[in-house]
């Protein structure tokens, strides 16, 4: 049997001795923290090749990031509001352009999620969705859409 040969480097630093029972993940990539890190690091640790140029900066993008958070935002909401078109578009496909109340409610369509909307004096309520723009008259409960593309 070969003899075990003994290594310079500290048994924590070892992945396979590293434990993850905190589950602290990285905040930019996910990836798992192992427990011996530090409970203030909440990133991985920079990698720099034997050049000294950044190869992995966790902290950095993730810093960076935040400093256009607007985009990550927008993006989630276009999201959303493709959801609610796709909805849209599925009902009118079915329903036609005048639906009722309950159309909307069978097609999870809340008119509170559209991206602006303006009510007028007659107590006509028009909501603007990315695709289309919903007319809702509250005398009859109908629901009168416009594509606007
Ligand atoms: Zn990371």
């Amino acid at each position: 049997m070969a003899k075990e040969k003994k290594t310079k480097t500290e048994k924590s630093e070892l992945p396979r001795n590293w434990t993850y029972k905190l589950k602290r993940e990285c905040l930019n990539c996910g990836e798992p923290l192992p427990d011996h890190y530090s409970k203030k690091r909440t990133y991985c640790k920079v990698i720099r090749d034997e050049n000294g140029k950044l190869m992995q900066d966790c902290k950095g993008i993730y810093n960076r990031m935040l400093d256009q958070p607007e985009l990550e935002v927008h993006r989630e909401i276009i999201k959303e509001h493709k959801t609610v078109d796709d909805m849209i578009e599925a009902m009118v496909a079915k329903k036609g352009s005048v639906v009722s109340t309950a159309d909307l409610v069978a097609y999870d369509i809340q008119l509170t999620s559209c991206l602006k909307y303006k009510i007028f004096n007659n107590g006509t309520l028009e909501s603007d969705f990315l695709k289309y723009t919903i007319v809702s008259n509250p005398n009859l409960h109908t629901h009168k859409i416009y594509s606007h593309g």
